[in-house]
């Protein structure tokens, strides 16, 4: 386990506030040693994509960049034109926390937002946005984007997938998969990943490092291949490729070998269920939402939150429901958890 964090009290305001895995630590440090190719040319990096490829039973085109709103705008741009329009949910990450990078990447690509239940895209809101104009006074829905694991931290099923599929064959539309917490996702569907990419029709998906435990970077993973021509000049025009690309490169691998990405998520994820349970419990607390992944949403009675605060413990309360967002990471360990829970029962009077 780690050493007591410097700031205590920040443990559950996100997953990105958690440090780098033992797993991707030594990995880097591994990969440290001498002098080797730079930008990408080195064995480390061949290694990671060749480990993603085996992950997903795939010959995708793999790129790494430094952070999600890099991957995903740079992604998103590599799938359509400034005149088309990008379909996605209202609380999409590329939508509330990008500041149009989407956007400018695209030259100006307009993002079209759908409600949904849960933080998801449903067919027939994806088939309404297409199919309510169809002249060119309109800009062309191209792409629908869905994050999964979901920013309310819920998860798109296999069959939510394949129906989503369907629309997007029957619209000509392509499909971008914001992957921040694809692992939480797979941890809570205990699927192959093929199950829920390439198999349900992603073109091409944002495979999150930094919240699954590296210090930075993500994946983009093109299994439509035709569709990542020249992306390598648009991670460099975009300043996202990284000239020491062994260090980023060799914590996939850490992560990657033995699965270890996964029982980073699958302790994520198991932490906030304990989380929530014990939530549950304490009168006047209401837990929101269908959690499936690592984070938990809850409504505090009057005055907790506040107290929570001055107690020193940071987190977020403008995301989606309206509640307080409790998020874990492989780093949170039940001594957090009971501490957490401690302050929530006094202030609560239970
Ligand atoms: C964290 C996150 C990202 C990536 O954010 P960056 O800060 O740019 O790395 C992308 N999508 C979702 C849903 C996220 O939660």
């Amino acid at each position: 386990m780690p050493p007591r964090p410097a700031e205590p009290g920040c443990q559950f305001a996100s997953d990105n506030v958690a440090g780098i895995c033992p797993a991707a630590w030594e990995a880097i440090e591994r990969a440290n040693a001498g002098c080797v190719p730079s930008y990408g040319n080195d064995a480390w990096t061949a290694r990671a994509c060749e480990l993603i490829r085996e992950v997903f039973e795939h010959p995708a085109e793999v790129f790494f960049v430094f952070n999600g709103t890099a991957a995903n705008s740079l992604a998103l741009a590599a799938l359509c034109q400034s005149y088309h329009a990008i379909v996605c949910h209202e609380l999409a990450h590329v939508e509330t926390d990008e500041c149009g990078a989407p956007e400018f990447f695209s030259n100006g690509t307009k993002i079209l937002l759908l409600p949904g239940a849960h933080a998801k895209l449903t067919p027939a809101g994806i088939a309404h946005a297409v199919e309510r104009r169809a002249d060119l006074h309109y800009p062309k829905p191209r792409v629908v984007s869905v994050t999964q694991a979901s920013e309310l931290s819920t998860v798109y099923s296999c069959a939510e997938l394949a129906d989503v599929q369907e629309t997007c064959r029957r619209h000509g539309l392509r499909l971008h998969m914001d992957g921040a917490r694809f692992a939480n996702a797979l941890a809570a569907l205990d699927v192959p990943p093929r199950r829920i990419t390439w198999e349900v029709g992603v073109d091409v998906l944002c495979l999150g490092g930094t919240k699954n435990g590296m210090g930075m970077g993500e994946a983009v993973v093109f299994f439509n291949r035709d569709l990542a021509d020249e992306f390598e000049y648009r991670c460099k025009q975009a300043g996202q490729l990284a000239s020491k690309m062994r260090h980023m490169a060799a914590a996939w691998v850490g992560l990657l070998e033995g699965g270890r990405w996964l029982d980073n998520a699958r302790h994520a994820n198991a932490t906030a269920a304990r989380l929530e349970r014990e939530l549950c419990g304490i009168p006047g607390v209401d837990v929101l939402g269908r959690r499936q992944a690592n984070a938990v949403f809850v409504r505090f009675p009057g005055g907790v939150a506040d107290g929570l605060r001055q107690a020193g413990w940071r987190f977020y309360d403008f995301i989606g429901s309206g509640g307080c967002r409790l998020m874990c990471s492989w780093a949170t360990t039940d001594a957090d958890i009971d501490a957490l829970l401690a302050d929530v029962r006094r202030l609560a009077g239970a």
